[in-house]
Order: C-alpha cells, then sequence, then structure tokens
C-alpha cells in the first residue's frame, strides 16, 4: 500500500500534557478510517495536526510525497489539500449559503466566481440544498448546515477529508441525512479519517477503524474484527461503555 496520507511517530503536548504520544497512522488513497476513542483521547487534536492547525512537537507526515511536517512548508497550501468539517460552527454566518461553498474555490484557488457558482450550485442540488443558496446558514437546520460544510469541504476537491465528530452536535433526528451523505462520498471513492462516536456508522463505513486512548493508537483493525472480536482490554472496555 503506498498512503496518501502517512504520519509516523507523531508527538503533541500542550504544556506538560502530553496529548499524542508517538502516533502511527497510514490511509491509502480512497480509504476511509474512523478514529474511535473516549473523550479526550486525541482524536481532535491529530486532526488537527495532519492538517498542520496545530504544530507538532516530533514525527513527520506526509501528504502524497510531500512532507507536510517541514517547518519550511506553506501551512496555507497544504490546508488546501484537505477538507475538513467540525462538530460546529462550519459556516460563516455573515454568508449566504452559495458563498460559503465556493468561498476557498474561489479565494485560495483562483476559480472564477462563475465556475466556482456552478460547481456550488450543482453540488447543493446534489444533496438538495439548492433552493437555499442565497440564505444564510442561520435559515437551515443543523443538518442542513453540517451537509452544506461537507459540500464546501469537497468545492475544492482535496486529496483527504478530514471529518471531527460531524454528528455530535446535531439532534439525533437530523444525524442520518448527515451520515447518508459521508456513505455517498466514501461509495465515491473519497479519502476520509473521520473522528466519530457513531459506531454502527463506523463499522458499516469505515473499511478500517483506529482506536485511540491516551494518545496512542491501542488497536487497529477492520471494523468487523474491531468490534466483532477487540483483542485489547482497553478497546473491549470502550465499547462496553457505548450505548
Ligand atoms: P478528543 O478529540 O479525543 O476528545 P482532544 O484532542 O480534543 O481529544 O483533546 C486531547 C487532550 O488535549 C485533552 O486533554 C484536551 O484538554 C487537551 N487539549 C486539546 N486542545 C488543547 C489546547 N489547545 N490547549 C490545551 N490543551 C488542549
Ligand atoms: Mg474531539
Amino acid at each position: 500500500m503506498s498512503a496518501l496520507l502517512a504520519a509516523t511517530e507523531v508527538w503533541k503536548s500542550f504544556g506538560e500534557r502530553e496529548v499524542l504520544r508517538g502516533i502511527s497512522l497510514e490511509l491509502a488513497a480512497h480509504e476511509v478510517v474512523a478514529l474511535i476513542g473516549p473523550s479526550g483521547s486525541g482524536k481532535s487534536t491529530l486532526l488537527r495536526c495532519l492538517n498542520l492547525l496545530e504544530p507538532i512537537d516530533d514525527g513527520r507526515i506526509l501528504l502524497g510525497d510531500d512532507d507536510i511536517s517541514d517547518p519550511r512548508v506553506k501551512a496555507d497550501r497544504v490546508r488546501a489539500r484537505f477538507g475538513i468539517v467540525f462538530q460546529h460552527y462550519n459556516l460563516f454566518p455573515h454568508l449566504s449559503v452559495l458563498d460559503n461553498v465556493t468561498l476557498a474555490a474561489r479565494l485560495v484557488h483562483g476559480t472564477s466566481r462563475r465556475v466556482a457558482e456552478e460547481r456550488g450550485m450543482a453540488l447543493l442540488e446534489r444533496i438538495g440544498l439548492a433552493d437555499k443558496a442565497k440564505e444564510h446558514p442561520d435559515r437551515l437546520s443543523g443538518g442542513q448546515q453540517q451537509r452544506a460544510a461537507i459540500v464546501r469541504a469537497i468545492a475544492t476537491d482535496p486529496e483527504v477529508l478530514l471529518f471531527d465528530e460531524i454528528t455530535s452536535a446535531l439532534d439525533p433526528e437530523l444525524v442520518g441525512e448527515v451520515l447518508d451523505l459521508v456513505r455517498e462520498l466514501a461509495a465515491d471513492g473519497a479519502t476520509i479519517l473521520m473522528a466519530t462516536h457513531e459506531m454502527a456508522f463506523a463499522r458499516d463505513v469505515a473499511h478500517r477503524v483506529l482506536f485511540l486512548d491516551g494518545g496512542v493508537v491501542v488497536e487497529e483493525g477492520p471494523p468487523a474484527e474491531l468490534f466483532g472480536a477487540p483483542r485489547e482490554p482497553r478497546t473491549r472496555e470502550f465499547l462496553a461503555r457505548m450505548p
């Protein structure tokens, strides 16, 4: 397997607290990997380090053939190669939904407004939100906002999608529509690393699952194995506590 994204022995501390303690992971093109683990285990920090929103203390991160952990790289250029969606506050409240979706294409990638808007409208149509294109995000439901945030993340054809618990702030009845969109992207061959607490979803969609605890990957494997027959006691305890 030649990895599209490869992290090797990544360390990250905040003050005295070692949050990532030598994490290594690889993501192949078109692979969907779920990151699970207790709150505070370092999932968000890992995702933020991978796309250079946080500097790492030690280790190496390769995206394709590029060492993106080299301090000389331009972080903005690297970030433009990722699409990231967080739990909250994804959309700019003062911009229309369409402007949210097209902003990065226009400002970061230099796409013309016309082309960016054609593409943006096609994406919004695909998720059934074309009629909301001119609205501000606060006119959308939480599920619609997260779907628009996902569409914004894919609008520039990023190489890797990073999703950080994108359904955890949603009312339960809105979770399904967001997970359905992720499922579609996965079926279309997107490369996705997603922190999630939706175990059934991870089991269904991920090709591989990593269980993080205390800043290390305790166990990883195909979902059927990791959920069906976890090897490590810590994994078993964590899964036993899941609803
Ligand atoms: P998870 O996403 O798995 O819940 P996080 O990566 O958010 O875990 O957090 C891991 C640990 O790092 C937590 O103890 C958290 O308090 C700490 N942490 C995260 N971000 C910061 C920060 N910017 N400053 C200080 N501590 C942080
Ligand atoms: Mg988190």
